[in-house]
């Protein structure tokens, strides 16, 4: 597991903190702010960076932002008896796109205040999407998921349990996709995700849901009661973005995580769920 940092500095012009910054042997992209106000630094780091003590430091201490993101290695994926998995390849808005996700055929919204939804009909596609070697594919702000005919043929032969194969529909003539079928998963775990204190939530004053801001930082911890025996797929329970941005997110268990390396997909990664 590497753990990268974008940490972004505001560095006044002739300040210590500048030159400090400049002294550092690290990868660093620098953007003039206007006036000659000084500079604004933009520093990746993986927290296994020799720099990453005197960087982490400097986040607290200069007010830095902090953008976190973490990468498994294809071992510690094999290894991981759930996982989490995450769409990498989006293609187009879920359609109709004006007045999204709100007043929707596909969803069921049960809070218009945080668009917590239950999808209760196919997606609608703007068009026939393509995607070149990709096997999975997303929608810009929506979470459903995307496959091509071979992922399905290979779930059925393994005899994956817990998803289904939905159509989706090209907006405007409502005919199915050729290319793609969502892979609808029905089942959604008891309440079981152990959240760190610094992850920032929200709970809504009309429903009282709690959404709870992307898990960006390390593994996800779930306890095993939580789990729905036998199942391959699973929605998390919880809720997760802001605003109208709403997700469950996707559990997948080792099998279909090791078919997906195996078969080289792509259009999706992992990270691993520890169960505890
Ligand atoms: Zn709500």
């Amino acid at each position: 597991m590497e753990i990268w940092h974008r940490v972004t500095i505001n560095a006044p012009a002739e300040s210590d903190l500048l030159k400090m910054i400049e002294n550092l042997t690290l990868k660093k992209e620098t953007l003039q702010l206007p006036g000659g106000g000084g500079l604004l630094v933009l520093i990746d780091i993986k927290e296994s960076d020799s720099n990453w003590p005197v960087i982490s430091n400097l986040i607290s201490t200069a007010n830095a932002a902090d953008m976190k993101e973490t990468y498994f290695n294809e071992e510690e994926i094999r290894n991981a008896e759930w996982l989490r998995l995450i769409p990498t390849f989006e293609r187009g808005y879920p359609q109709p796109k004006s007045h999204w996700p709100l007043k929707q055929l596909s969803y069921e919204i049960i809070c218009p205040q945080c668009a917590i939804y239950k999808q209760i009909a196919p997606m609608h596609l703007a068009k026939e999407p393509f995607l070149g070697k990709k096997s999975f594919m997303s929608m810009i702000w929506a979470s459903e998921i995307f496959c091509v005919p071979e992922v399905f043929q290979n779930l059925k032969t393994i005899q994956a349990h817990g998803n289904q194969v939905w159509e989706a529909l090209i907006h405007k003539s409502g005919i199915p996709s050729e290319r793609v079928q969502q892979l609808y998963i029905p089942g959604i775990t008891s309440r079981g995700i152990i959240f760190e204190d610094e992850l920032i939530r929200k709970t809504c004053p009309a429903c009282g849901i709690t959404k709870y801001y992307p898990h960006l930082k390390g593994e996800m911890l779930l306890k095993r009661e939580a789990l729905i025996p036998d199942m391959d797929f699973l929605l998390s329970n919880e809720w997760f973005g802001h605003g109208l941005l709403a997700w469950r997110e996707i559990l997948v268990s080792n099998r279909i995580a090791k078919l997906v390396l195996d078969k080289g997909w792509s259009g999706i990664r992992f990270k691993v769920v520890k169960i505890v």
